[in-house]
C-alpha cells in the first residue's frame, strides 16, 4: 500500500471501533439478558394450571414470563431425549402461542393469578437506548458520509460547504503596527498612504481621488509581505481577511469561485476592511499558456471571480485587496490592468541598515549580552531577509538557553548563523585519510578564495561534517552585492572547483565529496550562458524559459541552441578549472600549511586562515 493509501484508510479501524462501542453501549444499557428456557406451548399451559407462573407479557404470538420455581426443559430424563437442544434450567421462559390455539388464555391466566404485563417484563429499556441501538449505526454512518464528503471536497460541494476558509483576523490586544516592520521604509511609506485612505475615505472622495482597490506586494519570500499587510490592517484599525490563493483551488470546479465570492461578501459586510491574498501567482498565472491542462478551469474560474469582484467595487466600499507574490512575472496581465492591482509595491531584501533594524526589532524581548554588536551581525548576513533574521535570533536564544546562559552572547549569534547557513554539525567518525582528503579539498576552495582577486573573503574553514557536507569553506562578501560581474561569477565557479583541483593535485584522484561543487559550478555557468548573456557564442539573448517551475513548458529554445548552450557551459567550466589548477599549484605551500592547521584545529577562523596561509587580506 502506498503511503497515501495507508493514510486514506486510516479511518477504517476508527469506524469499526465506533460501531463496536455503539453496540457495547446499547447492550450495557439494556442490562444483562437473563437466561431463558424455551417451553412448548403445552408445557406452558401446564405450568399455568399448576400455578407456577407468576407473570407474563406478550408480543404478538411470543409470550415471555417468570416462574415461581425453576423449570428444566427439555427434561433431563424425559420422554423426548433431545440431542439438538441442551436442557436449560431457569425461572424465566419464553414460548410461542400457536395461532390456531383457540383456548381462552386470558381466563386461564386470571384463574391462576398470573399478572399480565403490558410491557415486556425484563426489557424495560429506556427510550434513548432503543433509539441508540436502533438508529445509532445509521446516524454514525450518515455522520461519516458527511465527514468524508466534506473532507474530499475540503469544504466544497454540498450546501453550506463552500464557505471560504479565510480567517478573519481578530484584532489582538496589541495589533501589529508598522513599528514591527523594519528595513523596508520606502514600502512602509506607501502603506501609510493606504492607511490614510482607509481612515479618512471622505477626504479623498471629496477631491475626486480614486482610492486604490488593489495593492500588489512583490518580493522574495520572507521579506515581510504578510507582516506588512497585517500591520496595514492594524494601523488602519480595520478587520483583516487573509487567505492563501492556493486554498481556493480544490478538486471540485466552481468551489474556488464561490469561496472568492464568499470572502468578498464577508469583507464588504465588515468594511472598511482589508483582504489579503497570499501566493497570488497560484491562481493568477497567465492563462492560455502551454501549462494549461488539468486544474486549469478551476484556476481560471477563480481568477475570473477575483477580477469580477474587484471590478464590481465602486471605490466607496472601503475594501482594499492586498495580494502578495514572489513571482510577479508570471501573473496574468489582466490582474494588473487599471482598477485592479494597479498599485504595485516591491518589497526588497533589506540592506545592512535594514538588517540591523530588523535584528533590533526581533531582539527587543531577548536579553543580549554586553558583547553583542547587532551592526556586526548585520554586516555578515548579506542576502538574509526578515524571516531569516528572526530565525537567526530565535536559534541563538535556543542555544543560550541550552547552555543555561542568562543572556544571548555574540558567540550564540555567530554559532546560530553557521547553523542556519551551513547546517547543524554531524557527529560521524572519519578516518585520518578521510579527514586529510576533506582538509585538502576545503583548503583548495580556501586558496582560490584567498588568492583570486575580487573573490568573496574566506570567513571560515572547517572539516567538521555538517548537513550533507564533510567540510565547509564559507565565504561572504564584505558589502551587499546587488549585481554580479562576469569576472566575479567566473571566480565563483573557479572557487567551487578549487576543492576538486586540490584533491587531484595531492592524491591524483578525486572523491565524491566534490559532487555538490560541480552542481554549483554548472548552475552558475548555465545561468551566465542562458540568462545573463555572458557567452560569446550565444550572445546577449536570453535562452531561459521564464517559467522554470513548469516541466511541461514547450521549449522555445531550439535543439541547436541547446547544444550550443551545453558546449558553452562546458567551455566556461573548463576554463575556470584550468584557472583553479594554476592558482592551487602556484600556492601549494600555502595549501599544505592550511591542511596541517585544519587537521590540528578542525576549524579556522577568517583571521587564522589568512595568517596561516600568509595571505594579505585584500580590502
Ligand atoms: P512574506 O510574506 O514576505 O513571505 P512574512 O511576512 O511571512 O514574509 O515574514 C515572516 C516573518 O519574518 C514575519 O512574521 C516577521 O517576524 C519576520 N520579518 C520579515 N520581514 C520583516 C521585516 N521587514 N521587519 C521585521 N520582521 C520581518
Ligand atoms: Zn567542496
Amino acid at each position: 500500500m502506498t503511503k497515501a493509501a495507508t493514510k486514506r484508510f486510516k479511518w477504517v479501524p476508527f469506524v469499526i471501533g465506533l460501531l463496536v462501542l455503539n453496540w457495547i453501549a446499547a447492550a450495557a444499557a439494556r442490562g444483562p439478558q437473563p437466561r431463558r428456557v424455551t417451553l412448548p406451548y403445552t408445557t406452558f399451559v401446564e405450568q399455568v394450571t399448576s400455578a407456577n407462573v407468576v407473570s407474563i407479557s406478550s408480543r404478538g404470538a411470543t409470550i415471555e414470563g417468570t416462574l415461581k420455581n425453576k423449570v428444566t426443559y427439555p427434561p433431563k430424563q424425559g420422554p423426548i431425549p433431545s440431542s439438538t437442544q441442551k436442557p436449560v434450567t431457569a425461572s424465566v421462559f419464553r414460548t410461542e402461542r400457536p395461532t390456531f390455539a383457540d383456548d381462552d388464555l386470558l381466563q386461564l391466566l386470571s384463574d391462576n393469578n398470573v399478572t399480565v404485563d403490558a410491557e415486556p417484563i425484563d426489557r424495560k429499556i429506556s427510550l434513548w437506548v432503543q433509539l441508540l441501538s436502533g438508529f445509532g449505526p445509521t446516524i454514525l454512518l450518515l455522520g461519516l458520509m458527511y465527514f468524508f464528503v466534506r473532507r474530499a471536497s475540503a469544504g466544497a460541494g454540498l450546501g453550506g460547504l463552500n464557505k471560504s476558509k479565510a480567517d478573519l483576523y481578530v484584532p489582538p490586544e496589541k495589533p501589529t503596527t508598522f513599528a514591527s516592520v523594519a528595513g523596508i521604509d520606502e514600502v512602509v511609506d506607501d502603506m501609510r498612504e493606504i492607511v490614510d485612505f482607509l481612515k479618512h475615505p471622505a477626504r479623498y472622495q471629496e477631491l475626486g481621488g480614486v482610492i486604490p482597490k488593489g495593492v500588489l506586494l512583490t518580493g522574495p519570500p520572507g521579506t515581510g509581505k504578510t507582516l506588512l499587510a497585517r500591520a496595514l490592517a492594524g494601523e488602519a484599525e480595520v478587520p483583516f481577511f487573509a487567505a492563501a490563493a492556493s486554498e481556493f483551488i480544490e478538486m471540485i470546479v466552481g468551489v474556488g469561485a464561490s469561496r472568492v465570492r464568499d470572502l468578498f461578501e464577508k469583507a464588504r459586510a465588515a468594511a472598511p476592511s482589508i483582504i489579503f491574498l497570499d501566493e497570488l501567482d497560484a491562481i493568477g498565472r497567465a492563462r492560455g499558456g502551454p501549462m494549461s491542462f488539468g486544474g486549469h478551469d478551476e484556476r481560471e474560474q477563480t481568477l475570473n471571480q477575483i477580477l469580477t469582484e474587484m471590478d464590481g467595487f465602486t471605490g466607496n466600499e472601503g475594501v482594499i485587496v492586498v495580494a502578495a507574490t514572489n513571482r510577479p512575472e508570471v501573473l496574468d496581465p489582466a490582474l494588473l490592468r487599471p482598477g485592479r492591482f494597479d498599485r504595485r509595491v516591491s518589497v526588497n531584501p533589506p540592506d545592512i541598515n535594514g538588517r540591523e533594524a530588523i535584528l533590533r526589532i526581533h531582539t527587543r524581548k531577548v536579553p543580549l549580552g554586553p558583547d553583542v554588536d547587532l551592526r556586526a551581525i548585520a554586516s555578515i548576513t548579506p542576502g538574509m531577509v526578515g524571516a531569516d533574521l528572526r530565525n537567526l535570533v530565535n536559534e541563538a536564544a535556543l542555544r543560550a538557553a541550552r547552555g543555561h546562559e542568562k543572556t544571548v552572547s555574540s558567540a550564540d549569534l555567530t554559532d546560530a548563523l553557521e547553523r542556519v547557513q551551513l547546517g547543524a554539525e554531524r557527529h560521524i567518525v572519519m578516518s585520518l585519510l578521510e579527514r586529510t582528503q576533506t582538509a585538502v579539498h576545503e583548503a583548495g576552495h580556501a586558496i582560490v578564495g584567498m588568492t583570486l582577486p575580487g573573490a568573496d573573503p574566506v570567513r571560515k574553514i572547517s572539516i567538521i561534517p555538517r548537513g550533507q557536507a564533510l567540510g565547509v569553506t564559507f565565504q561572504s562578501p564584505d558589502k551587499d552585492r546587488y549585481a554580479m560581474s562576469e569576472s566575479y561569477l567566473r571566480g565563483r565557479i573557479t572557487g567551487a572547483l578549487g576543492g576538486r583541483v586540490a584533491e587531484q593535485l595531492k592524491f591524483g584522484e578525486i572523491t565524491t565529496g566534490a559532487e555538490s561543487d560541480l552542481a554549483t559550478a554548472t548552475a552558475i555557468a548555465r545561468r551566465m550562458v542562458s540568462n545573463w548573456g555572458m557567452s560569446d557564442a550565444i550572445g546577449p539573448v536570453t535562452m531561459a524559459s521564464d517559467d522554470e517551475q513548469s516541466p511541461f513548458e514547450v521549449s522555445v529554445v531550439s535543439e541547436h541552441s541547446r547544444e550550443v548552450i551545453d558546449a558553452e557551459i562546458r567551455l566556461l567550466i573548463d576554463e575556470c578549472e584550468k584557472n583553479a589548477h594554476v592558482l592551487v599549484s602556484a600556492n601549494e605551500a600555502r595549501l599544505d600549511l592550511l591542511v596541517a592547521a585544519l587537521l590540528e584545529h578542525e576549524t579556522l577562523s577568517e583571521a587564522d586562515a589568512y595568517r596561516i596561509a600568509k595571505v594579505e587580506r585584500s580590502e
